[in-house]
């Protein structure tokens, strides 16, 4: 049986998966079992920042195996510790916590927000219509998508919706009981939407008048993706809780929250914990991936391939008007929103050995890795290019 029929023949039907036997990743390709390269512009969906198969992350996981492969969190691990003061020197924030995952961290912070706001009564949380902020029940409450909500009801009590960027509709919703927005600055499952300045001024003035947290869900857009260590770092907004992972353990699973000092003392010894969080593995491939990002130039690469990325389709968009509705993004989290279904493009350019994911049924949202070069955008231009040409005909 092909790896195909044995998927199907074993798993709950969850993943509608590519049908490519991956052999191995280098850089930004992806290579068969047939010897096929594939230029990789999800990067493992946000995960895989400095590709595949990169030398200085490989090796501190294998420093790391040789040392330890896990301890329990009742031991002081080196790792952890020199990642946190990493998070905490490009965040400023005051504290952190490691978890396993990207919904794992969110349901963290929303633990934590919920401790903060016990003796001040406020309790409501208020998240936005297309976002995604993870599977689990806390963090699938205040998901606003309805395909990942469908079938999973009772949620969470005290949490509602608002429209994005909807100013006025969240003033009239926001109130003394309000104890968080949990909000992402790009939304990234939803579409590539940015939030507009006059919503951050907004949310900053309702901050100021009624005291809720601010969660900040950058376990997509953050650690350098949009070319800022965070994406809120484009506006003039600060949060008090932040969420990233995705890339954070250079591909081993690795999540975590960071507070400011309203928030640095609202959990004690024992009320909130993970086994498996902050694994030192994960932690060891973090620490060079976040320098690899910060101080050895990946980012100031993200800036700048990213804006010839967007120029470049920005001009598509202006040859295919009947086929390209917008362009949008920062960085390396760019999205092109098409007037028809973007699954036919998908399949045309998988044809063309390039890797594109599409959300929100006419978003093709590219995440490629931050490492991406000027060549390998003229290269996924020119194959757009193609596919375009042919779908407009
Ligand atoms: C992927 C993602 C999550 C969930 O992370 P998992 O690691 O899959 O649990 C939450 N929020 C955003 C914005 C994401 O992109």
């Amino acid at each position: 049986m092909s790896l195909k029929e044995l998927e199907e023949k074993y798993f709950f039907k969850t993943y509608k998966r590519l049908n490519l036997e991956i052999e191995k990743g280098e850089g930004c390709y992806l290579i068969t079992k047939s010897g096929v390269r594939y230029l990789d512009i999800f990067g493992g969906l946000a995960v895989n920042s400095l590709g595949y198969n990169h030398p200085k992350v490989n090796q501190a996981i294998k420093n790391q195996i040789e040392k330890y492969i896990h301890l329990s969190n009742l031991f002081l691990q080196t790792p952890q510790i020199e990642l946190a003061e990493l998070l905490i020197k490009y965040s400023k924030f005051n504290k952190i916590f490691f978890s396993n995952s990207g919904t794992e961290a969110m349901e963290g912070a929303l633990k934590l927000a919920r401790k903060w706001g016990k003796d001040k009564s406020k309790s409501e949380i208020i998240s936005f219509h297309g976002s995604f902020h993870g599977r689990t029940f806390g963090a699938l409450s205040i998901t606003g998508r309805e395909k990942y909500r469908n079938g999973y009801e009772p949620f969470l009590q005290g949490t509602s919706f608002c429209t994005y960027n909807d100013c006025s509709e969240l003033v009239s919703k926001v109130n003394e009981t309000t104890l968080a927005i949990v909000l992402e600055f790009i939304q990234g499952e939803g579409g590539i939407n940015e939030a507009s300045i006059d919503f951050v001024e907004t949310i900053n003035e309702l901050r100021n008048k009624f005291g809720f947290l601010l969660i900040a869900d950058e376990i997509q857009s953050g650690l350098g993706r949009t070319g800022k260590f965070f994406a809120f770092e484009h506006l003039n907004i600060v949060p008090d809780i932040v969420v990233v992972a995705k890339p954070l353990g250079g591909g081993l699973p690795l999540g975590a929250f960071l507070g400011n000092e309203k928030v640095a003392d609202v959990f004690t010894y024992g009320t909130h914990g993970t086994t498996f969080g902050g694994n030192p593995v994960a932690c060891a491939a973090g620490i060079e991936t976040i320098k690899e990002i910060m101080e050895r130039g990946v980012i100031d690469n993200a800036i700048v391939t990213g804006n010839y990325l967007k120029e470049k389709l920005i001009s598509l968009k202006a040859k295919y008007p009947g086929l390209i509705r917008d362009v949008r993004g920062r960085g390396m989290m760019l999205g092109i929103e098409l007037q028809t279904d973007c699954e036919k493009i998908v399949h045309e350019m998988l044809e063309h050995k390039v890797l594109v994911n599409c959300t929100n049924t006419n978003v093709i949202r590219l995440l490629p890795p931050l490492i991406l070069s000027f060549k390998e955008v003229d290269f996924v231009i020119e194959q757009f290019e193609t596919c375009f040409k042919n779908f407009s005909k």
